[in-house]
């Protein structure tokens, strides 16, 4: 196969949902990780073509919507400082802080620019060099790589007037934190390619022993998704916990050397609170001590703001499998993409956003065929 086509062809699709509903009996929820999966999955309606005994849930991997709302308010205070540049993607600009979002900053006269690479805020530092530049870094160890490589050029290049934000998590403490969790009810997981083609998959097979919980690296186009889905099912199915790599095509044991000695170079692993789900050990990462003069919050002096609630948003039960989007009271009422009440409806990787553009009854997009 070389063409995103050939992973979109309904002949195999409907082979593979077979081939699950041959496996399958007795009733197993599921989880995909990675919010890129969760939108293949409704976009293409590809849970509607599983047995009614399959259940899957939507994980907590979409960076912007577990980035707590302290961590925006003090990206929101750096883009109001006079002489200060806000870089950020642009998915983070309408998520709620405690107060306003970044778009709101932005309208009031902050300096927030949207890029597309940490590089490019780099350059703007280079750039603009009476002016204090601060790249909001977000994101799970998919974008580590790139930001690490961004502060080390920084400090390379003698770019002083250059900081990180830093909001970085990890995903295996936090599958650590869903499974351990009293109320959970997730059996295996699919876990996240892109996750595993840096970081390789040696930290899976310890959470698959300890839970009993069957990990299987899968990618983001249907025939990944169910490939990985008949994976996780015969293995739960047959009573074996153990991982598999469903997504060969792009990830090895190892992950990629070069992007984990970069991660290493420029973060520590620091314990980390996630939006929605919590305070969870270990699972975060921060600059390195010695780079304290790229540390945002350490070179402004930026102070911690108390945990705000998440008022009605459910997108922490949402995001450990205890719920679903369509059974948040708020969903498409007081919560739109246009009026947001949690990330999840505005991320371009959030659970409900998906539920909103793709399910037919929202009347926006509704779902996209697979090819035939
Ligand atoms: S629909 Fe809105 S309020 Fe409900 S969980 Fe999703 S983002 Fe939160």
């Amino acid at each position: 196969m070389k063409f995103v086509d050939e992973y979109r062809d309904a002949a195999v699709v409907r082979s593979l949902a077979d081939a699950i509903a041959r496996v399958v009996t007795r009733p197993w929820t599921i989880m995909e990780i990675c919010g890129g999966q969760t939108h293949a999955i409704v976009k293409f309606g590809l849970d509607e073509l599983l047995p009614s005994g399959v259940t899957l849930v939507h994980g907590p991997g979409c960076p912007v919507c577990v980035t707590p709302a302290e961590l925006i308010d003090q990206a929101v205070e750096l883009a109001l400082r006079p002489g200060t540049i806000l870089c950020s993607f642009g998915d983070m600009l309408r998520v709620p802080g405690s107060g306003i979002d970044l778009l709101t900053a932005k309208a009031r006269g902050g300096d927030v620019r949207i890029v597309y690479s940490p590089l490019d805020a780099v350059a703007f530092a280079r750039q603009n060099p009476a002016r204090e530049v601060v790249f909001f870094a977000v994101g799970f160890e998919t974008t580590a790589p790139a930001n690490a490589m961004a502060v080390l050029r920084a400090v390379h290049d003698g770019v002083k007037n250059f900081s990180l934000l830093v909001s970085h998590v990890l995903v295996p403490p936090a599958m650590r934190a869903i499974l351990g969790a009293p109320d959970n009810r997730v059996q295996g997981f699919l876990a996240a390619g892109h996750v595993c083609a840096i970081m390789g998959v040696e930290e899976y097979g310890p959470i698959a022993a300890a839970y009993r919980c069957p990990v299987v690296v899968t990618g983001f186009e249907p025939v990944d998704i169910l490939e990985g889905l008949l994976r996780c099912v015969r293995q739960l199915e047959s009573g074996r916990a153990e991982v598999e790599n469903a997504y060969a095509r792009a990830v090895r044991a190892q992950g990629n050397p070069h992007a984990r000695r970069l991660v290493a170079e420029a973060f520590v692993v620091t314990d980390r609170t996630w939006r929605g789900l919590g305070p969870i050990p270990g699972s975060g990462l921060d600059l390195r001590p010695e780079l304290a003069a790229y540390d945002a919050p350490r070179k402004f002096g930026l102070k911690p703001a108390p945990a705000g609630g998440a008022g009605e948003c459910i997108s922490g039960e949402i995001m450990r499998g205890v719920k679903k989007p369509l059974q948040c009271p708020a969903f498409g009422s007081r919560c739109t993409p246009e009026h947001p009440l949690g990330a999840p409806m505005v991320s371009s990787e959030g659970a409900c956003a998906a539920y909103h553009r793709y399910r037919s009854w929202s009347g926006v997009a509704g779902r996209v065929a697979l090819v035939t």
